[in-house]
Protein backbone atom coordinates (compact mmCIF):
# COMPACT_ATOMS: atom_id res chain seq x y z
CA UNK A 1 0.00 0.00 0.00
CA UNK A 2 2.53 2.57 1.01
CA UNK A 3 4.13 1.90 -2.69
CA UNK A 4 1.10 2.63 -4.47
CA UNK A 5 0.75 6.35 -2.59
CA UNK A 6 3.96 6.93 -3.16
CA UNK A 7 3.59 6.37 -7.00
CA UNK A 8 0.29 8.77 -6.73
CA UNK A 9 2.31 11.18 -5.10
CA UNK A 10 5.21 11.07 -7.71
CA UNK A 11 1.88 11.06 -10.59
CA UNK A 12 1.45 14.97 -9.31
CA UNK A 13 4.79 16.17 -9.16
CA UNK A 14 6.46 14.88 -11.64
CA UNK A 15 3.26 15.06 -13.86
CA UNK A 16 4.10 11.82 -15.79
CA UNK A 17 0.42 10.38 -16.26
CA UNK A 18 1.81 7.74 -17.76
CA UNK A 19 2.82 6.66 -14.21
CA UNK A 20 -1.34 6.10 -13.53
CA UNK A 21 -1.28 3.65 -16.20
CA UNK A 22 1.29 1.39 -14.07
CA UNK A 23 -0.40 2.44 -10.49
CA UNK A 24 -4.10 1.01 -12.45
CA UNK A 25 -2.02 -2.29 -13.33
CA UNK A 26 -0.78 -2.45 -9.95
CA UNK A 27 -3.94 -1.54 -8.58
CA UNK A 28 -5.34 -4.46 -10.66
CA UNK A 29 -3.39 -7.38 -9.88
CA UNK A 30 -3.52 -6.37 -6.12
CA UNK A 31 -7.76 -6.78 -6.75
CA UNK A 32 -6.84 -10.04 -8.38
CA UNK A 33 -5.33 -10.95 -5.40
CA UNK A 34 -1.70 -10.82 -6.51
CA UNK A 35 0.63 -10.88 -3.08
CA UNK A 36 4.17 -11.05 -1.94
CA UNK A 37 6.88 -11.88 -4.46
CA UNK A 38 4.37 -12.20 -7.18
CA UNK A 39 3.39 -8.64 -7.03
CA UNK A 40 6.92 -7.88 -7.19
CA UNK A 41 7.85 -9.92 -10.00
CA UNK A 42 5.18 -8.68 -12.33
CA UNK A 43 6.12 -4.92 -10.88
CA UNK A 44 9.46 -5.34 -11.71
CA UNK A 45 9.18 -7.11 -15.17
CA UNK A 46 6.39 -4.93 -16.64
CA UNK A 47 9.23 -1.63 -15.09
CA UNK A 48 12.16 -3.33 -17.09
CA UNK A 49 9.56 -3.84 -20.30
CA UNK A 50 8.85 -0.08 -20.11
CA UNK A 51 13.01 0.61 -19.80
CA UNK A 52 13.70 -2.05 -22.11
CA UNK A 53 11.20 -0.14 -24.61
CA UNK A 54 12.65 3.12 -23.66
CA UNK A 55 16.47 2.32 -24.00
CA UNK A 56 15.55 0.33 -27.50
CA UNK A 57 13.83 3.44 -29.45
CA UNK A 58 15.17 6.80 -27.44
CA UNK A 59 13.40 8.18 -30.34
CA UNK A 60 9.75 6.33 -30.67
CA UNK A 61 6.51 8.04 -29.86
CA UNK A 62 6.47 5.35 -26.73
CA UNK A 63 9.80 7.11 -25.71
CA UNK A 64 8.38 10.65 -26.04
CA UNK A 65 5.11 9.60 -24.02
CA UNK A 66 7.39 7.95 -21.40
CA UNK A 67 9.09 11.15 -21.72
CA UNK A 68 11.76 9.94 -19.35
CA UNK A 69 15.36 8.70 -19.74
CA UNK A 70 16.41 5.43 -18.74
CA UNK A 71 18.64 6.63 -16.03
CA UNK A 72 15.68 8.33 -14.80
CA UNK A 73 13.53 5.16 -15.19
CA UNK A 74 16.00 3.15 -13.29
CA UNK A 75 16.61 5.88 -10.20
CA UNK A 76 12.37 5.49 -10.29
CA UNK A 77 12.87 1.30 -10.26
CA UNK A 78 14.96 1.20 -7.41
CA UNK A 79 13.22 3.82 -5.36
CA UNK A 80 9.94 1.21 -5.96
CA UNK A 81 11.90 -2.11 -5.08
CA UNK A 82 13.41 -0.32 -2.34
CA UNK A 83 9.76 0.23 -0.75
CA UNK A 84 8.86 -3.16 -1.68
CA UNK A 85 12.00 -4.62 -0.29
CA UNK A 86 11.02 -2.72 3.06
CA UNK A 87 7.62 -3.69 3.32
CA UNK A 88 8.66 -7.19 2.31
CA UNK A 89 11.11 -7.21 5.43
CA UNK A 90 8.66 -5.67 7.81
CA UNK A 91 6.15 -8.67 6.87
CA UNK A 92 9.07 -11.59 7.45
CA UNK A 93 10.43 -10.24 10.52
CA UNK A 94 6.66 -9.58 11.68
CA UNK A 95 5.91 -13.12 10.82
CA UNK A 96 9.17 -14.74 12.65
CA UNK A 97 8.79 -12.76 15.65
CA UNK A 98 9.52 -14.36 18.93
CA UNK A 99 5.49 -14.04 20.76
CA UNK A 100 5.74 -11.80 23.89
CA UNK A 101 4.36 -13.86 27.14
CA UNK A 102 0.46 -13.33 27.44
CA UNK A 103 1.33 -11.26 30.60
CA UNK A 104 3.82 -9.04 29.51
CA UNK A 105 2.67 -5.78 30.97
CA UNK A 106 0.81 -3.23 28.99
CA UNK A 107 2.16 -4.57 25.86
CA UNK A 108 0.42 -5.98 22.99
CA UNK A 109 2.16 -8.03 20.66
CA UNK A 110 2.99 -7.39 17.38
CA UNK A 111 1.35 -10.50 15.83
CA UNK A 112 -2.00 -9.86 17.55
CA UNK A 113 -3.70 -8.30 14.49
CA UNK A 114 -2.22 -11.26 12.01
CA UNK A 115 -4.47 -13.89 11.18
CA UNK A 116 -4.23 -16.54 13.92
CA UNK A 117 -2.55 -19.63 13.13
CA UNK A 118 -4.81 -22.65 13.32
CA UNK A 119 -4.54 -24.41 16.46
CA UNK A 120 -4.44 -27.63 17.34
CA UNK A 121 -7.14 -29.67 19.13
CA UNK A 122 -5.64 -29.85 22.84
CA UNK A 123 -5.67 -26.09 22.90
CA UNK A 124 -9.04 -25.26 25.29
CA UNK A 125 -10.94 -23.25 23.45
CA UNK A 126 -12.02 -23.16 20.58
CA UNK A 127 -11.33 -20.40 17.73
CA UNK A 128 -13.64 -18.11 15.92
CA UNK A 129 -12.66 -20.26 12.68
CA UNK A 130 -13.51 -23.47 14.24
CA UNK A 131 -16.77 -21.37 15.18
CA UNK A 132 -17.60 -20.58 11.87
CA UNK A 133 -16.35 -24.15 10.14
CA UNK A 134 -19.04 -26.58 12.76
CA UNK A 135 -21.62 -24.09 12.48
CA UNK A 136 -24.08 -26.25 11.20
CA UNK A 137 -23.49 -28.38 14.08
CA UNK A 138 -23.84 -26.05 16.80
CA UNK A 139 -27.38 -24.98 15.95
CA UNK A 140 -28.24 -28.61 16.17
CA UNK A 141 -30.06 -29.48 19.14
CA UNK A 142 -28.86 -32.89 19.03
CA UNK A 143 -25.01 -31.47 19.33
CA UNK A 144 -24.92 -27.85 19.64
CA UNK A 145 -21.27 -26.43 21.40
CA UNK A 146 -21.04 -29.34 24.12
CA UNK A 147 -21.55 -31.70 21.66
CA UNK A 148 -19.18 -30.09 18.64
CA UNK A 149 -16.44 -29.66 22.14
CA UNK A 150 -16.74 -33.05 23.06
CA UNK A 151 -16.20 -34.12 19.08
CA UNK A 152 -12.88 -31.51 19.67
CA UNK A 153 -11.68 -33.51 22.64
CA UNK A 154 -12.60 -36.86 21.50
CA UNK A 155 -10.01 -39.39 20.56
CA UNK A 156 -10.74 -42.12 17.66
CA UNK A 157 -8.95 -45.10 15.89
CA UNK A 158 -9.92 -45.76 12.30
CA UNK A 159 -8.75 -49.31 11.64
CA UNK A 160 -7.95 -49.38 7.87
CA UNK A 161 -8.01 -46.54 5.30
CA UNK A 162 -9.96 -48.26 2.58
CA UNK A 163 -13.43 -48.55 1.61
CA UNK A 164 -15.15 -47.79 4.38
CA UNK A 165 -11.82 -46.05 6.53
CA UNK A 166 -11.99 -43.36 3.32
CA UNK A 167 -15.35 -41.78 4.07
CA UNK A 168 -14.94 -42.24 8.21
CA UNK A 169 -11.85 -40.10 8.13
CA UNK A 170 -13.04 -37.50 5.94
CA UNK A 171 -16.34 -37.19 7.58
CA UNK A 172 -14.57 -37.06 11.08
CA UNK A 173 -12.15 -35.12 9.93
CA UNK A 174 -14.65 -32.82 8.55
CA UNK A 175 -16.19 -32.84 12.03
CA UNK A 176 -13.80 -32.22 13.72
CA UNK A 177 -12.71 -35.44 16.02
CA UNK A 178 -9.91 -33.55 17.82
CA UNK A 179 -7.52 -36.55 18.11
CA UNK A 180 -7.57 -38.80 15.41
CA UNK A 181 -5.25 -42.18 14.35
CA UNK A 182 -5.59 -44.05 11.09
CA UNK A 183 -4.01 -47.60 10.19
CA UNK A 184 -3.24 -49.40 7.27
CA UNK A 185 -0.21 -51.31 5.92
CA UNK A 186 -1.46 -51.08 2.40
CA UNK A 187 -0.44 -48.84 -0.18
CA UNK A 188 -2.54 -46.78 -2.35
CA UNK A 189 -3.53 -48.73 -5.88
CA UNK A 190 -5.30 -47.50 -9.09
CA UNK A 191 -7.50 -50.00 -8.13
CA UNK A 192 -8.59 -48.12 -4.68
CA UNK A 193 -9.42 -44.93 -6.68
CA UNK A 194 -13.13 -46.49 -7.91
CA UNK A 195 -14.29 -46.11 -4.66
CA UNK A 196 -11.59 -44.48 -1.86
CA UNK A 197 -12.42 -41.34 -2.48
CA UNK A 198 -10.15 -39.50 -0.19
CA UNK A 199 -7.73 -40.77 -2.59
CA UNK A 200 -6.11 -38.46 -5.75
CA UNK A 201 -4.48 -40.41 -8.85
CA UNK A 202 -1.15 -39.04 -7.61
CA UNK A 203 -1.56 -41.22 -4.23
CA UNK A 204 -0.13 -44.13 -6.22
CA UNK A 205 1.63 -46.02 -4.19
CA UNK A 206 1.83 -43.98 -1.26
CA UNK A 207 1.03 -45.73 2.07
CA UNK A 208 -2.65 -45.15 2.55
CA UNK A 209 -2.49 -43.94 6.21
CA UNK A 210 0.15 -41.05 5.20
CA UNK A 211 -2.25 -39.97 2.28
CA UNK A 212 -5.07 -40.20 4.00
CA UNK A 213 -3.41 -38.05 6.78
CA UNK A 214 -2.70 -35.50 4.51
CA UNK A 215 -6.24 -35.61 3.24
CA UNK A 216 -7.73 -35.07 6.37
CA UNK A 217 -5.55 -32.30 7.23
CA UNK A 218 -5.97 -30.51 3.92
CA UNK A 219 -9.92 -30.46 4.70
CA UNK A 220 -9.54 -29.79 8.27
CA UNK A 221 -6.50 -27.96 9.97
CA UNK A 222 -7.78 -28.11 13.38
CA UNK A 223 -7.14 -31.56 13.99
CA UNK A 224 -4.41 -34.02 15.04
CA UNK A 225 -3.67 -36.87 12.91
CA UNK A 226 -1.65 -39.65 13.59
CA UNK A 227 -0.96 -42.10 10.75
CA UNK A 228 0.14 -45.66 11.80
CA UNK A 229 1.05 -47.66 8.37
CA UNK A 230 0.48 -50.89 9.82
CA UNK A 231 -1.74 -53.07 10.78
CA UNK A 232 -3.62 -53.12 14.03
CA UNK A 233 -3.13 -56.55 16.11
CA UNK A 234 -4.24 -58.22 19.49
CA UNK A 235 -0.75 -56.31 20.35
CA UNK A 236 -2.25 -53.27 20.25
CA UNK A 237 -4.14 -53.42 23.68
CA UNK A 238 -2.71 -50.07 24.93
CA UNK A 239 -3.40 -48.30 22.35
CA UNK A 240 -6.93 -49.59 22.25
CA UNK A 241 -7.56 -48.25 25.36
CA UNK A 242 -6.51 -44.96 24.71
CA UNK A 243 -9.23 -44.28 22.59
CA UNK A 244 -12.94 -42.73 23.10
CA UNK A 245 -14.24 -44.90 20.00
CA UNK A 246 -12.67 -47.40 17.74
CA UNK A 247 -13.77 -47.83 14.02
CA UNK A 248 -13.33 -51.13 12.15
CA UNK A 249 -13.25 -50.94 8.41
CA UNK A 250 -10.49 -54.13 7.62
CA UNK A 251 -11.75 -56.81 5.47
CA UNK A 252 -10.12 -59.43 7.14
CA UNK A 253 -12.05 -61.96 9.72
CA UNK A 254 -9.22 -62.36 11.80
CA UNK A 255 -8.42 -58.48 11.86
CA UNK A 256 -11.86 -57.86 13.05
CA UNK A 257 -11.83 -60.38 16.11
CA UNK A 258 -8.41 -58.89 17.47
CA UNK A 259 -9.91 -55.62 17.14
CA UNK A 260 -13.52 -56.31 18.76
CA UNK A 261 -10.99 -58.72 21.59
CA UNK A 262 -8.83 -56.08 22.60
CA UNK A 263 -12.07 -53.21 22.55
CA UNK A 264 -13.86 -55.71 24.65
CA UNK A 265 -11.41 -55.88 27.01
CA UNK A 266 -10.93 -51.92 27.22
CA UNK A 267 -14.52 -51.14 26.97
CA UNK A 268 -14.46 -49.08 24.33
CA UNK A 269 -16.90 -49.02 21.72
CA UNK A 270 -16.65 -50.09 18.40
CA UNK A 271 -18.09 -49.07 15.33
CA UNK A 272 -18.03 -51.65 12.60
CA UNK A 273 -19.11 -51.94 9.18
CA UNK A 274 -18.54 -54.68 6.24
CA UNK A 275 -19.75 -54.05 2.69
CA UNK A 276 -19.68 -56.80 -0.05
CA UNK A 277 -21.22 -56.12 -3.64
CA UNK A 278 -24.66 -54.18 -3.90
CA UNK A 279 -24.67 -55.74 0.13
CA UNK A 280 -23.22 -53.52 3.53
CA UNK A 281 -24.12 -53.30 6.98
CA UNK A 282 -23.34 -51.55 10.02
CA UNK A 283 -23.23 -51.75 13.87
CA UNK A 284 -22.15 -50.87 17.06
CA UNK A 285 -20.32 -53.49 18.96
CA UNK A 286 -20.23 -52.43 22.54
CA UNK A 287 -20.87 -55.33 25.64
CA UNK A 288 -19.95 -52.83 28.11
CA UNK A 289 -23.23 -51.16 27.70
CA UNK A 290 -25.81 -53.67 26.60
CA UNK A 291 -24.75 -54.66 23.04
CA UNK A 292 -23.14 -57.67 21.74
CA UNK A 293 -19.56 -58.41 20.76
CA UNK A 294 -18.41 -59.13 17.35
CA UNK A 295 -17.82 -62.78 18.78
CA UNK A 296 -21.45 -62.96 20.35
CA UNK A 297 -22.45 -63.27 16.16
CA UNK A 298 -20.04 -64.18 14.54
CA UNK A 299 -18.14 -67.06 17.01
CA UNK A 300 -15.84 -68.41 13.60
CA UNK A 301 -15.04 -67.43 10.88
CA UNK A 302 -16.91 -67.90 7.93
CA UNK A 303 -16.11 -71.16 5.69
CA UNK A 304 -13.47 -70.09 2.79
CA UNK A 305 -15.78 -68.92 -0.15
CA UNK A 306 -18.00 -68.17 1.94
CA UNK A 307 -17.51 -64.27 2.82
CA UNK A 308 -15.45 -63.06 -0.39
CA UNK A 309 -12.93 -59.84 -0.04
CA UNK A 310 -14.34 -57.23 -2.39
CA UNK A 311 -11.08 -57.97 -4.60
CA UNK A 312 -12.59 -61.37 -5.59
CA UNK A 313 -16.17 -60.81 -5.26
CA UNK A 314 -16.70 -56.51 -6.36
CA UNK A 315 -17.94 -53.91 -4.41
CA UNK A 316 -19.75 -51.20 -6.60
CA UNK A 317 -18.23 -47.16 -6.38
CA UNK A 318 -20.41 -45.58 -3.89
CA UNK A 319 -21.14 -48.15 -1.41
CA UNK A 320 -18.39 -47.94 0.98
CA UNK A 321 -19.68 -44.20 1.04
CA UNK A 322 -23.24 -45.47 1.64
CA UNK A 323 -21.62 -47.42 4.85
CA UNK A 324 -18.56 -45.46 5.88
CA UNK A 325 -21.19 -42.26 6.11
CA UNK A 326 -23.08 -44.00 8.50
CA UNK A 327 -19.96 -45.16 10.58
CA UNK A 328 -19.02 -42.11 10.41
CA UNK A 329 -22.47 -40.64 11.59
CA UNK A 330 -22.61 -43.42 14.42
CA UNK A 331 -19.34 -42.44 15.84
CA UNK A 332 -20.47 -38.90 16.07
CA UNK A 333 -23.68 -39.69 17.77
CA UNK A 334 -21.67 -41.79 20.43
CA UNK A 335 -19.15 -39.14 21.41
CA UNK A 336 -21.54 -36.25 21.40
CA UNK A 337 -24.38 -38.31 23.47
CA UNK A 338 -27.21 -37.78 20.16
CA UNK A 339 -29.89 -39.98 19.75
CA UNK A 340 -29.77 -43.78 19.56
CA UNK A 341 -26.99 -45.17 18.27
CA UNK A 342 -27.13 -48.85 16.38
CA UNK A 343 -25.97 -50.48 19.66
CA UNK A 344 -27.84 -54.05 19.40
CA UNK A 345 -29.17 -53.65 16.06
CA UNK A 346 -27.80 -54.34 12.55
CA UNK A 347 -28.70 -52.16 9.83
CA UNK A 348 -28.40 -54.05 6.33
CA UNK A 349 -28.83 -51.93 3.72
CA UNK A 350 -29.28 -53.18 -0.33
CA UNK A 351 -27.99 -50.94 -2.89
CA UNK A 352 -29.45 -53.10 -5.59
CA UNK A 353 -33.05 -53.16 -4.51
CA UNK A 354 -32.81 -49.85 -2.62
CA UNK A 355 -33.99 -51.90 0.61
CA UNK A 356 -32.94 -51.36 4.19
CA UNK A 357 -33.47 -53.92 7.01
CA UNK A 358 -32.71 -53.51 10.76
CA UNK A 359 -32.04 -56.95 12.77
CA UNK A 360 -31.99 -56.96 16.32
CA UNK A 361 -28.78 -58.83 17.89
CA UNK A 362 -28.15 -59.84 21.41
CA UNK A 363 -25.43 -60.48 23.66
CA UNK A 364 -24.62 -64.20 23.88
CA UNK A 365 -23.83 -65.54 27.84
CA UNK A 366 -21.42 -68.02 26.14
CA UNK A 367 -19.73 -65.82 24.31
CA UNK A 368 -15.91 -66.70 24.29
CA UNK A 369 -15.03 -63.20 24.08
CA UNK A 370 -17.57 -60.82 26.19
CA UNK A 371 -19.56 -63.68 27.71
CA UNK A 372 -19.30 -65.50 31.40
CA UNK A 373 -19.57 -61.95 33.49
CA UNK A 374 -17.38 -59.89 31.87
CA UNK A 375 -19.94 -56.59 32.20
CA UNK A 376 -23.02 -56.43 33.75
CA UNK A 377 -25.56 -56.90 31.05
CA UNK A 378 -27.41 -52.78 31.32
ZN1 LIG B 1 -19.54 -61.18 22.81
Amino acid sequence: MPVLIFLTIMIVVTQLWWLLLYLIFLGWLIWLGVSGWRLVLAAVLVWLAVLGGVALAPDSAFARLIGWSPQGLVSVLLVIALLFGAEALVAALHAHAMPLPDRAPGLVPLSAAAKPAPQPASAQVMQPAELDRYARHIVLRELGGPGQAALRRARVLVVGAGGLGAPVCQYLAAAGVGRITVADDDRVSLSNLQRQVIFRSKDDGQPKAQAARAAMLALNPHIEVTALARRITAEDAALIAEQDLVIDGTDSFTARQAINAACVAAGVPLVAGAIAQWEGQVTVWDPKRGAPCMSCIFPQAPAPGLAPACVEAGVVGPLPGVIGSMMALEAIKIIAGAGEPLRGRMLIFDGLYGENRLMKIARRGDCPVCGSGHFAQG
